[in-house]
């Protein structure tokens, strides 16, 4: 494809190393501390100019190689990929209508914050295609308008989130981690688990960055960082699906490093100690039949790419 009439932008899914969760605020967020790690999951966006639609609005299409994900995905103006095409239309002059291919690798409404990875490579390939004219800055501002999550698939590797989880700083990471994600049947809403966590844990403290985590990642250790992995969100995670319980039970009796929920799940993260461990986690999972699938990651990456 011609590089000035379609755009290809590489995305990584996320796993929070550390979610910590404190009471909801009064503008109905939560205050959150987040260790963002970016794992070598990716979804492909590809955007061209489709000059029959209006200027900021587009025709989604998807593909992928898990049919009931790619079928959970929505194809209206409710997906994020072009709520951000139409939100960067309305400050580029350029702007024209877009087509925005996606090609899904990363689980939907898994806790890996898919939707969010989309919205960052639509605002970058979006960009692009128009001529750039929007700053790195500006891209940021517009990704944390479009949700919390947005912001950091811009940046990749590893970050601490604040505020409602979108303020972002780099944290210095020394080599790679080796991740095994079990996938399961069926989704869980993000705001459905953020309920029962208020539910269960009306009194949580303020959020603080755990500095044994931060400390492990500029190490490099394996070991320490899983340990140190967190999720404030894990416990509301399986009371709503108390199946997860023994999926993270498999990954811990075949020796994982450490075993969390990602993000509000339902997927599950273990980390590893080599690529070797990675491959014999996996196998142990799928053979368990307590998830759907396993999948083997490494990370951190870098962000959003121009492929
Ligand atoms: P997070 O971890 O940020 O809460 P998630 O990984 O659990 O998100 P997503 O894959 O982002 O979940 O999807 C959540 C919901 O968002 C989906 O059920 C779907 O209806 C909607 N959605 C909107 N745009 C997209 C997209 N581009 N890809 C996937 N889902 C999308």
């Amino acid at each position: 494809m011609n590089a000035t009439t379609a755009v290809t932008v590489r995305v990584p899914a996320k796993v929070n190393l550390q979610l910590a969760v404190g009471p909801a605020r009064d503008d109905g967020y939560h205050g959150l501390v987040n260790v963002f790690h970016a794992v070598s999951l990716f979804d492909e966006v590809t955007v061209s100019a489709a000059p029959d639609l209006r200027p900021g609005t587009a025709a989604l299409s998807v593909d992928g190689d898990r049919p009931d994900h790619v079928a959970r995905v929505p194809l209206d103006d409710g997906n994020l990929a072009a709520r951000a095409a139409a939100l960067l239309a309305r400050e580029t002059p350029t702007a024209t209508g877009v087509r925005i291919h996606l090609s899904k690798a990363i689980p939907v409404a898994g806790g890996m914050a898919g939707g969010s990875a989309d919205a960052a490579a639509a605002l970058v390939a979006c960009n692009t295609l128009w001529g750039g004219g929007v700053s790195r800055t500006r891209l940021l501002e517009l990704a944390a308008d479009l949700g919390s999550d947005v912001p950091f698939p811009l940046l990749g590797r590893t970050a601490v989130g604040t505020g409602r989880g979108e303020r972002l700083a780099p944290v210095p990471v020394r080599g790679t981690f080796h991740w095994v994600f079990a996938l399961a049947e069926g989704g869980l809403s993000t705001a459905e688990v953020f309920a029962e966590y208020d539910r269960l844990r009306p009194d949580a403290p303020q959020p603080r960055l755990d500095e044994e985590l931060v400390a492990a990642l500029a190490a490099g250790d394996a070991l320490r960082l899983g340990a140190a992995l967190g999720n404030d969100l894990q416990r509301a995670a399986l009371s709503l699906r108390p199946g997860l319980g023994a999926v993270l039970d498999v990954g811990r009796d075949a020796g994982a490093l450490g075993a969390i929920v990602s993000g509000s799940g339902p997927t599950c993260a273990f980390l590893v100690g080599s690529p070797d461990r990675a491959r014999e986690l996996a196998a142990a999972l799928r053979d368990s039949k307590e998830c759907a699938d396993a999948v083997i990651a490494h990370g951190p990456v870098p962000g959003a790419t121009v492929v």
